[in-house]
């Protein structure tokens, strides 16, 4: 079943270009020149315009972050399937997701993959997301409001870790809740100024071994809520 009108799916599809022409331009640096056939379809099928705040529905197909409230944003659409394309999804895994914002990162991925847990450290954005994401028929992923940087140990170990928003270093209790043989994809930096999106492997034995993607602008991983 298709979530778009006809002027929103149109509108999608150019989004959709823009992210293949951002990827064709970066190509050398992101070492790929197209990303994954089913990344690419689950990026057409999640209709971003239901993300936004009504008075930015007209920009919602535009290839860039927006203001999502509370001083958050959502993500580039073209970082976003970017990330998604390196956390290398399969139909069976179970991903965790550090920072929902208003879910449309959570949307991409509970299309790829069997489970999404997702953690949001503002309330208000975790349960607006979590409400939009049960209106859209969303349900397999579950939104829980709290710190990120010690990620859900419940559900723990998982095939895939994302953290969408910008890291000082890698949090160590996100890395033992990774599954051997997986990644995590973060970006790393200091808050507003320079950052770089990471991949951090773990490998069968155990050991991290990090690879640096892209120059990125997140806004920061905090520990506590932000002051009004
Ligand atoms: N994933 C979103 C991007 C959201 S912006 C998208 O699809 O567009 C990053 C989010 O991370 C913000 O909502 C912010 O509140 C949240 N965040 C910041 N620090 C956090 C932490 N320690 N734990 C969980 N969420 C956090």
């Amino acid at each position: 079943m298709s979530l778009f009108h006809r002027d929103s799916e149109s509108s999608c599809q150019g989004m959709i270009q823009e992210i293949a022409r951002d990827v064709t331009r970066s190509g050398e640096r992101i070492h790929r020149h197209a990303l994954g056939p089913s990344i690419m379809d689950a990026m057409s099928r999640v209709p971003r315009h239901q993300f936004v705040p009504a008075d930015l529905v007209n920009s919602a197909y535009v290839n860039a972050p927006l203001p999502i409230g509370r001083g958050q944003t959502i993500s580039q659409p073209f970082i976003v399937a970017l990330m998604t394309d390196l956390l290398c999804p399969e139909p069976d895994h179970t991903v965790l997701e550090v920072g929902t914002g208003c879910g449309y990162q959570t949307a991409v991925l509970a299309t790829l993959v069997r489970q999404v847990y997702s953690l949001e450290l503002i309330p208000d954005l975790a349960d607006s997301a979590r409400e939009r994401l049960l209106r859209l028929g969303f349900n397999n992923l579950q939104i829980r409001c709290g710190d990120g940087y010690r990620g859900w140990p419940e559900h723990a170990p998982y095939d895939g870790i994302i953290v969408t928003a910008a890291a000082t270093h890698v949090p160590g209790p996100l890395v033992e809740q990774l599954k051997p043989g997986r990644c995590m994809v973060i970006p790393v930096g200091k808050p507003h100024r320079s950052q770089q999106l990471i991949v951090v492997r773990k490998s069968k034995n155990g050991q991290c071994r990090s690879e640096s993607v892209l120059d990125v602008a997140f806004v920061p991983l905090r520990r506590s809520l932000p002051e009004h």
